[in-house]
């Protein structure tokens, strides 16, 4: 490999080939599709993902593994976009996206919450992930996980958790356990916040102090009367409530 594993780009790499045919049969890459893989690395998921696809778009801000990738691979198989995939407008790659990888787990938060921003271009995503992060995107309402990543995630994609992969699939080894996650775009007639910073202002207000209730935690933006008027008791906490009934509230606030 000849390549010393980076700890601040969140570089664990894959090195279990049964593990990696998984999730490439899991992803079903066909000929001609259009996907990007964020943090390519050494190209465990690369070298199947170009076989079978014939052309692919990778973000990786590694400039040792970008060098690697242009020795291995000519523009026609892999096109490389140096930099951030948090700063990355997935919107220039076009309509009908696929987007794939096995994230830094460093950043996976705001990289979710950015890559969000273009549900509209993307036909599905699929991501390895730390297993807590995907428990929390995949949580429903009244659990300990359910929280601001459920209901913003939720909001615009309907997600499963597909399999679970053990440390001992990654090379160094790291400290968590992994899970493989499925993100497919609700369609653009299911429920709409007519502001999307409203519902967003909302939720974190809500999941800020989780402890409190409704009616503390969402002062700012509506009184116990409007939140009755919604048949929602101002006496719940934020994990109590469906993502429907933030759409609801964030709505009521914006009109
Ligand atoms: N896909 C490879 C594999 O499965 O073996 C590598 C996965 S490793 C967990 C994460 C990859 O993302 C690394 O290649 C790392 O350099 C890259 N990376 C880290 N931060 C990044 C960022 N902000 N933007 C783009 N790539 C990043």
């Amino acid at each position: 490999m000849n390549h010393r594993a980076r700890k601040r780009f969140g570089q664990n790499f894959l090195s279990d080939p049964n593990i990696i045919r998984k999730i490439i049969d899991t992803i079903a890459p066909q000929p001609g599709q259009n996907v990007v893989e964020i943090g390519p690395g050494l190209g465990a998921m690369t070298a199947p993902l170009q076989e079978r696809l014939g052309h692919l778009s990778v973000v990786e801000i590694d400039r040792d593994l970008i060098a690697k990738l242009h020795e291995r691979y000519t523009p026609e198989q892999i096109t490389v976009h140096e930099g951030d995939a948090l700063k990355f407008d997935f919107a220039t790659l076009g309509e009908d996206l696929r987007v794939v990888g096995n994230l830094p787990y460093n950043i996976s938060t705001p990289l979710l919450f950015h890559l969000a921003s273009f549900a509209e271009q993307v036909r599905d995503m699929t991501f390895m992930l730390q297993k807590e992060v995907v428990m929390r995107m995949v949580a429903e309402p009244g659990s300990s996980d359910y929280g601001r990543l459920s209901v913003m995630l939720q909001y615009r994609f309907r997600m499963g958790r597909m399999f679970d992969v053990p440390p001992g699939a990654f090379r160094p080894v790291p400290k968590v356990m992994s899970s493989i996650v499925r993100l497919v775009p609700r369609p653009a007639d299911a429920l709409t916040a007519i502001n999307e910073q409203t519902l967003s202002r909302v939720v974190a207000a809500a999941f800020g102090q989780r402890r409190k209730t409704l009616r503390n935690t969402l002062r700012e933006f509506i009184d116990d009367a409007g939140l009755e008027a919604l048949g929602i008791d101002p006496g719940v906490r934020a994990e109590r409530l469906a993502v429907a009934d933030y759409v609801r509230i964030a709505n009521a606030v914006s009109a």
